[in-house]
């Protein structure tokens, strides 16, 4: 079967409970145990003193280790990515600083493109930096030998424990070839023989459109706030791999207990039952945008994965590891902040806020708001100019969306 087919029952037997076809909320802190012996065994597999036997399953303990709503949604997250197994967190930031703190100690390295989202970039350039893990950083325009010198340079080749990327980069849609970053981790762990674990922020194309794991990625993150809830009502975080590299991040997550809660884990089940149906409807519509916005004379720079004016790398990059640009376009307008403001403020039936990947549009001013922070002239250095609108196409009529844009253009 497809993997869509499975999003409406996987994981879940109506016997379990009273034949409600859907799981209901297990909204409980605690699970009675049948009998101290019961209880005693859960405990010996859940804290790794002991190895699951083929023939049993782990029993349910206590909702900060296990709950039955968070592993159907962590069964149906593995089947999406096309991994062994899944963890859900409470929120992407969680799931991406439980997996950076799960493998990085003072000492170490971390290898990261830029940019990254905020929250993530700020995490490792502040907190990280400051326990004492050695950042290395590269661009998306840095080839292999580039990254090699500035390793080779940084003197952490053999420190290194972690290569950490996002692609496509929020805001200006820039690509990261996975292929390359699957090359420098093994060359260095060639050299070195230490273990690397590389990660790929997956939020904006997966699971539909682009799969870092069939690349040799060892961990995808997700913020599923974004497309994977696809609702604007929900903040979630998810990492999927392999068996052993994800029950390393469940440890943790036990500790720090970023675990998603019961009823959160179910908004998100449900969500994923369309997630399908509506992350194709929002590519169709995006693609109609596109197309839109060439034509517009107070429209730019259009930054969008797969479009034509993309120069010849990022087109190999695309070709090699997307099945789609996806529904994140952003565009620069005439007019700098000035132009960009009129037009924000025209909207209509676009909201004007951050996050994407929800059903409706929203529109948002990089520069001024998701990443004010970051230094002007790394901004400029990676084209997040002050006339650049990020757009998260929802799932509205398309010619709906489209004269919403076209009015507040022609205002500027
Ligand atoms: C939103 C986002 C995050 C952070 O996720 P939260 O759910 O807000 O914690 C991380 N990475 C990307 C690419 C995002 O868009």
């Amino acid at each position: 079967m497809k993997k869509e087919s499975h999003m409406m029952s996987y994981g879940y037997n109506p016997d379990w409970s009273e034949g409600s076809v859907k799981p209901p909320i297990f909204q409980t802190s605690t699970f009675v145990f049948k009998n101290a012996a019961e209880g005693k065994r859960f405990f010996e597999v859940a804290y790794a003193k002991s190895k699951l036997k083929k023939s049993e399953q782990l029993g349910l303990i206590y909702s900060r280790l296990n709950n039955p709503n968070m592993q159907i949604l962590e069964e149906r997250l593995a089947i999406l990515e096309g991994s062994e197994s899944a963890a859900a967190f409470v929120s992407g930031m969680s799931a991406i600083s439980t997996v950076m703190l799960a493998f990085l100690k003072p000492g170490d390295a971390l290898l990261i493109s830029n940019p990254t989202y905020g929250g993530t970039h700020t995490f490792v350039y502040n907190y990280l930096k400051e326990i004492g893990v050695n950042i290395i950083s590269f661009d998306f325009d840095d080839k292999y030998d580039n990254v090699m010198k500035k390793l080779n340079h940084s003197k952490m080749e053999n420190k290194l424990k972690m290569i950490y990327v996002e692609t496509p980069a929020n805001p200006t849609n820039t690509l990261i070839d996975l292929n390359m970053v699957e090359k420098i981790k093994k060359t260095i762990q060639d050299k070195t023989g230490l273990e690397i674990i590389s990660v790929c922020d997956n939020t904006y194309l997966g699971p539909i459109w682009q799969s870092p794991l069939d690349f040799g990625i060892d961990l995808t993150c997700y913020s599923a706030t974004k497309f994977l809830n696809g609702h604007s009502d929900v903040i979630a975080g998810a990492v999927m791999g392999s068996k052993s590299v994800i029950s390393q991040v469940k440890y943790l997550r036990t500790f720090l207990g970023g675990m998603i809660a019961p009823y959160t884990a179910w908004l998100l089940t449900r969500s994923l039952e369309t997630l399908h149906v509506r992350m194709n409807y929002q590519a169709e519509n995006s693609v109609k945008i596109v197309n839109f916005l060439k034509t517009h004379k107070n429209v730019d720079e259009i930054y969008y994965p797969g479009y034509e004016n993309m120069n010849q790398s990022q087109k190999e990059i695309y070709k090699s590891q997307c099945s789609h640009g996806g529904a994140m376009i952003a565009f620069t307008v005439i007019g700098n902040e000035k132009g960009a403001f009129k037009f924000l403020d025209s909207l209509k039936l676009i909201k004007l806020a951050v996050s994407l990947g929800s059903n409706e549009s929203l529109a948002q001013h990089p520069y001024s708001m998701t990443h004010s922070d970051v230094p002007e002239d790394v901004k400029d250095s990676i084209g997040i100019t002050d006339g650049l609108i990020r757009l998260s196409i929802g799932i509205e009529y398309a010619d709906d969306i489209i004269n919403d844009l076209k009015q507040a253009l022609n205002k500027i």
